[in-house]
């Protein structure tokens, strides 16, 4: 359950209890997916409780808002300022955090006239670390990056990611590797994507992907641990039986993969550099932002 009778949500300039929030049923969010969204978690670290990379998840938010012609006229530092408000008064460190910009009531397909921020949050231990995921190819395709703005966090998007992660799961799977419209690994339904071969990591270049905020951070590990790292296009016969990867996202941090379409990957997960870079991002949520 996300909220309880307590809870307290941000919504519309107000910090409200969640039972009591209401939205109409005639916006083009609801309608149409036309909103913009973001994921973020909290820790608890030495120093209090931290949000990891506030800033570069705000200004995202921003800036999707901006791509999709959203109005929205809040700074990225109130909405760091908000949310430490709101984790503070729900009494929570470690902690999920979505941030959702809705536009209102309007049934035709124009630009949003005005929005409406919410901030939600729930508690979040993650979990994600323990398995590895069996991963399958999806029969899905990315959305054509000339039919959206891809760059964009937007909701209507994500009709394509529960059809593939709902795909993977029917088949037995934990989730899905997802191909752009020219047969290219992309991503996965809700995290992006590398593989390593031969002491090098390699992930998907942008244009179909969500370049993801963790993906960034990855990189910033690898260059200071010497690691090389490569943005490029690549099909998925390349990444299958390399010898290590994972899938990375705010959510899911970084998540060891067993296999891609029953196809092992082949070293031992505790003597790759994916290992390092995994161990290095545990560390770096819980001390400090880079
Ligand atoms: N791709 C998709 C489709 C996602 O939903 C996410 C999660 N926001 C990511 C990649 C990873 O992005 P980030 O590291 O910014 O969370």
């Amino acid at each position: 359950m996300y909220y309880n009778n307590e809870t307290l949500v941000y919504f519309n300039g107000n910090f409200v209890k969640a039972k009591d929030a209401q939205t109409d049923l005639y916006g083009q969010s609801l309608h149409y997916g036309y909103s913009v969204f973001e994921g973020i978690k909290s820790y608890k670290t030495d120093e209090g409780t931290k949000i990891f990379k506030a800033e570069e998840h705000y200004d995202r938010l921003r800036r999707s808002a901006a791509l999709m012609q959203i109005p929205f006229s809040y700074s990225t530092q109130e909405l760091t300022d908000l949310t430490y408000q709101l984790l503070e008064l729900n009494k929570l460190s470690d902690a999920y955090i979505r941030p959702l910009v809705i536009c209102s009531p309007n049934m035709s397909l124009t630009k949003g006239k005005q929005s409406f921020l919410t901030l939600l949050t729930w508690e979040w231990d993650n979990g994600y670390l323990a398995d590895k995921a069996r991963i399958m190819t999806s029969s899905f395709q990315r959305p054509n990056p000339k039919a959206f703005l891809m760059e964009a966090k937007v909701g209507g998007h994500y009709v394509n990611s529960i059809l593939a992660s709902q795909e993977a799961k029917d088949k037995g799977y934990d989730e899905a590797l997802v191909l752009d419209e020219k047969g290219n690994v992309a991503e996965s339904s809700g995290a992006n994507v590398f593989y390593e071969k031969d002491g090098m990591l390699y992930t998907p270049a942008k244009g179909s992907i969500l370049p993801g905020i963790t993906r960034n951070t990855v990189f910033e590990i690898c260059k200071e641990l010497n690691i090389p790292v490569k943005e490029t296009f690549f099909k998925p016969d390349e990444m299958r039986g390399a010898d290590a990867a994972f899938f990375c996202g705010t959510a899911a941090e970084i998540v060891a993969l067993d296999s891609l379409d029953d196809v092992p990957f082949t070293k031992n997960w505790k003597d790759t550099a994916s290992d390092k870079v995994q161990q290095a991002y545990q560390k770096l949520v819980r001390v400090r932002s880079l």
